[in-house]
């Protein structure tokens, strides 16, 4: 597809990895190669999460390869090497902590605390104007299950959580979920840092929607600390973000908006196919592309009442948005747009936005490598060979390997 912003350019390899010694370029190089081997993947994706759990000796090679490359290290306090690098280059953090799969009220608490510390880390930054949250961090997984299949209309937001469903105990839980989402956010507010609630799951979505817009109608008055994430490989999010447009402007709040593709294909689809009910993914990457583009569109359109992040690798979607940005004369440091690439990916889109003077910024996610690896797993499928990722990375990586004489 024709670069619809000429003056911007992602083929400058020596931006996107001006941060990486050569010998950082190397490894790189390795993981991405050792990735492009779609056996090796599917049996390390496989084994690795059992290996951690049963204990055997890997963290020392997981620590120096692909951890090194997506994660920014195992405490809040070891993300500042990295993120005090990427600030060098007009690149901001988005802090992620990274706990998934963990259950039980202690746990839940414990996230939500830890999330609390995130957003107070992050107000002592100069480059951590966001953090991410996952509601499965502080909500059990059956229990917003529950609440998703009591939800009549799919398609679109609702505004409420079905909790007639729950029992009394559960109500009681639920009451608890809300009472740490309530704790996150108006900590959030305090220190004015915005949160980016991330999309999981379509069979648990509908509550963790319903919950995020709620906190939005709360506090997304004057300025956006809620960021609701709508996957636009879902055919039905792109009336879903449409209808939630409509809801802001109806409640007199601002939209928060991350569009994302989305990062469970195969689980959705493999789902869908096996308990007999239509895959709610689009039917084609096409199809993906064209909603995501359209999204980021509409946004724009509307960036006076929502604020949009630009959530991808995708470099004709960070492209087009910023040729609509100049197209309708918004400044690059309009307030309602931020771009951002998972850390370790796609640095060229990343750093060649910073150039141009876009805001940017870096997912870093950050944990012990026990409670990361469900992450890591994810970045691995994506970058194997049957996505094209990898191919798209280790090209650009190959090419600053040559401009620097390293191979
Ligand atoms: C900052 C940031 C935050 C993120 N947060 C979330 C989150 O909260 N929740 C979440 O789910 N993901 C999240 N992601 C992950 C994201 O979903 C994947 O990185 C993303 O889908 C990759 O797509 P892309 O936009 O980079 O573009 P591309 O690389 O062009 O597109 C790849 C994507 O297209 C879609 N796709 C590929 N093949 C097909 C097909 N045959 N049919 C239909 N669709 C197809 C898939 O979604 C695939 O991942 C986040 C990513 C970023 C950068």
């Amino acid at each position: 597809m024709d670069n619809p912003h000429p003056a911007i350019s992602f083929d400058n390899t020596e931006y996107a990895f001006a941060y990486k010694t050569d010998q950082e370029l190397k490894k790189a190089n390795f993981l991405f190669s050792s990735m492009g081997y779609e056996s090796l993947v599917k049996l390390g994706t496989r084994i690795t999460p059992w290996a951690i759990k049963v204990g055997l000796p890997i963290k020392g090679i997981i620590r120096n390869t692909i951890f090194k490359q997506f994660v920014g290290g195992e405490t809040l306090e070891e993300t500042a090497r990295v993120a005090n690098k990427l600030e060098q280059f007009g690149v901001q953090v988005i802090l992620d902590y990274g706990v998934e799969g963990k259950e039980g009220e202690e746990n839940f608490d414990h996230a939500c605390e830890e999330f609390i510390k995130v957003i107070n880390y992050a107000a002592t930054q100069h480059s951590m104007p966001f953090m991410s949250i996952k509601v499965t961090g502080f909500a059990r997984f059956a229990l917003l299950e529950k609440l998703d299949a009591a939800a009549t209309d799919k398609s679109g937001y609702e505004g409420r959580v079905h909790t007639e469903v729950l029992n009394e105990e559960e109500k009681a839980e639920w009451q608890r979920v809300v009472a740490r989402m309530h704790k996150i956010i108006s900590a959030a507010a305090a220190k004015n840092i915005g949160v980016l609630v991330d999309a999981e799951e379509t069979w648990i979505q509908d509550p963790v929607d319903a919950l995020t817009m709620q906190m939005m109608e709360l506090y997304n008055l004057d300025k956006v600390i809620v960021y609701n994430t709508v996957q636009l490989y879902r055919h039905d999010r792109l009336a879903f973000l449409k209808d939630s447009f409509e809801q802001a402007v109806n409640k007199r709040f601002i939209l928060g908006a991350k569009l994302v593709r989305g990062a469970y294909m195969e689980k959705e689809r493999k789902r869908a196919e096996e308990m007999g009910y239509p895959s709610p993914i689009q039917p084609s990457k096409e199809a993906s592309d064209r909603d995501y583009n359209a999204g980021v569109e509409f946004c724009i359109e509307h960036l006076d009442k929502i604020s949009l992040i630009v959530a991808s690798h995708n470099e004709y979607s960070s492209l087009r948005a910023a040729e609509l940005l100049d197209q309708k004369g918004l400044p690059h440091n309009h307030p309602h747009i931020h771009f951002s690439q998972l850390y370790g990916m796609s640095d060229n889109i990343t750093f060649n936005l910073a150039k141009a003077g876009l805001p940017v910024s870096k997912y870093l996610p950050f944990g012990p490598i026990h409670d990361v690896v469900p992450y890591l797993m994810r970045r691995a499928q994506e970058n194997s060979s049957v996505s094209g990722q990898t191919g798209r990375e280790l090209g650009l990586i190959r090419k600053e390997m040559k401009r620097r004489k390293l191979r």
